[in-house]
């Protein structure tokens, strides 16, 4: 692997700029990267080499022509495969979408275009971002560069893969019950999910739309507020999207963090935690302290039902949102139908996995006439009491730390045959989306096989820079970051 790619992504992005490496050979240099390793991880679905070098080749004029370059120009990235990019295919690792070609850029495409970052792919995940584990992929499944037995977290393990495996500086995700964050701490990098509303959705296929948000995944926390930066903002295209100005986070990363209050959540430190994970997170608290924080335990009492309350919301809004694959519009369309229900019926039967299925039967369910305030109105208004827990715990400390999961990454296959199983690994991060606060996984030490573990920091709605001050404060106290996976 060429020694730039190992490079942070604001490293990379000095070292264009100081005419150290052009565009195009940085470029190259990621889509060789991809051409060595994919093969192995199974990252991507498809390689947009094309873009990425017009992309590149454009960043090298300005640099020619001595002009200013935006905010990670040349920076090589992965698009998880559930957002537009005109000029590829948007598969969202489903069958139903397999030939499935972008009619317009997503608003983050068009901002990672105008900041002329190179998108070097798309990357593999659980069908229509619905999993844990990222082995729901139609396609194939995604290895964690880590251990290639394991699996890299879903359901963004292919962004997370790409850039553990340096095959990108960067990537995008998007988390509707923890799908970068989990991902981040199984591959030992930085993931983060915004407040609800700082990124546009629009031209990210929906899964949950009350829950779903795009974010970065990076090896620095120093990258993740850059990128940050590159993809929020309001847009009058998604009307849940916040009307507010772009932040700079970079500029308060290593603000004194003395006398802060760290709360940590006491019932997702209680039981259950892998002795390993256990150990890091008490080596947190520490590094807290003597970093002049003070650090205290803090009740999540309600967040137990987390789990619950999102398997029937995520379900609900699923089962409504997915109603549009039905063959006739978009994607794939059965060969053999009888007549318009027989097409609808056979298209979605041959287009959808298991999992996604599993979740309409569950949604449709949930929304039925007789169970709906049984379950779905219930459980919006346990969505609230979740809320106000979070409000309540914020009202006493600056930030929330956790452990990202209970455990490391597990073995492929281990968890396949039990649905219930796999959906227990969203524990810690569902909260964060019931909330809708930001919150993000930075690497936190290796357990004793040598597998990654991540640390959850969570901050009130709309204090990223608050959060990334915390996120930066560990990171540097450590060298955890420095660490990179051996493929
Ligand atoms: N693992 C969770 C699920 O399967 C979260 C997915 C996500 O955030 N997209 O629904």
């Amino acid at each position: 692997m060429q020694e730039i790619l190992k490079k942070s992504a604001m490293e990379q992005f000095k070292a264009l700029k100081n005419k150290e490496v052009s565009a195009l050979e940085l470029t190259k240099a990621s889509l060789e990267r991809i051409n060595d390793v994919d093969e192995k991880l199974g990252a991507f679905n498809s390689v947009t080499d094309t873009i990425a070098l017009e992309t590149a080749k454009k960043v090298d004029e300005k640099i020619t022509a001595g002009e200013e370059l935006p905010l990670l120009a040349g920076v090589p990235l992965a698009l998880k495969d559930n957002m537009n990019l005109v000029g590829s295919k948007t598969t969202a690792s489903s069958k139903i979408l397999e030939n499935f070609v972008s009619p317009y850029n997503a608003t983050v495409t068009e901002k990672l275009l105008n900041n002329l970052i190179p998108i070097v792919g798309k990357a593999n995940l659980d069908e229509f971002a619905m999993g844990s584990s990222n082995e729901n992929s139609a396609f194939k499944k995604v290895h964690n560069p880590w251990n290639l037995n394991k699996v890299p977290g879903g359901s963004s393990g292919g962004s997370a893969a790409s850039v553990a495996a340096c095959e990108s500086a960067l990537a995008l995700g998007s988390d509707t019950g923890g799908s970068i964050r989990l991902p981040a701490s199984f591959c030992g990098i930085v993931g983060m999910k915004p407040t609800y509303g700082k990124v546009s959705r629009y031209g990210l296929i929906a899964f949950a739309s009350s829950l779903d948000q795009i974010g970065p995944f990076s090896r620095t926390v120093e990258d993740s507020a850059a990128l940050l930066e590159v993809i929020s903002g309001h847009d009058p295209h998604d009307s849940t999207s916040l009307k507010l100005p772009v932040e700079n986070y970079r500029k308060s990363l290593n603000d004194d963090i003395k006398g802060k209050k760290v709360g940590v959540v006491k019932e997702l430190v209680a039981e259950g935690l892998a002795p390993d994970v256990d150990k890091a997170i008490q080596q947190a608290i520490e590094t807290y302290k003597s970093l002049g924080a003070e650090v205290m335990e803090v009740s999540l009492p309600n967040i137990k039902h987390s789990i619950g309350i999102y398997y029937i919301l995520a379900t609900a809004e699923c089962s409504s949102n997915l109603a549009r694959f039905d063959g006739v519009k978009y994607g794939h369309r059965t060969k053999d139908a009888n007549n318009l229900l027989d097409m609808y019926c056979k298209t979605r039967a041959e287009g959808f996995g298991p999992e996604v299925k599993r979740r309409i039967m569950l949604g449709t369910y949930a929304l039925s006439s007789g169970y709906y305030d049984a379950y779905y109105k219930k459980a919006q208004q346990m969505r609230r009491i979740v809320t106000e827990d979070f409000l309540k715990a914020f009202s006493q400390v600056d930030v929330l730390i956790a452990p990202t999961c209970p455990n490391t990454a597990f073995d492929l296959g281990s968890k396949t045959e039990d649905p219930l199983a796999m959906y227990l690994t969203d524990i810690a991060t569902i909260g964060a989306n019931l909330a809708g606060i930001p919150a993000m996984s930075i690497p936190a030490g290796f357990d004793s096989s040598g597998m990654p573990i991540g640390l959850q920091i969570m901050a009130p709605q709309l204090a990223e820079a608050k959060m990334f001050n915390f996120a930066y404060k560990f990171e540097q106290s450590h060298d955890f970051y420095k660490h990179i996976a051996n493929i």
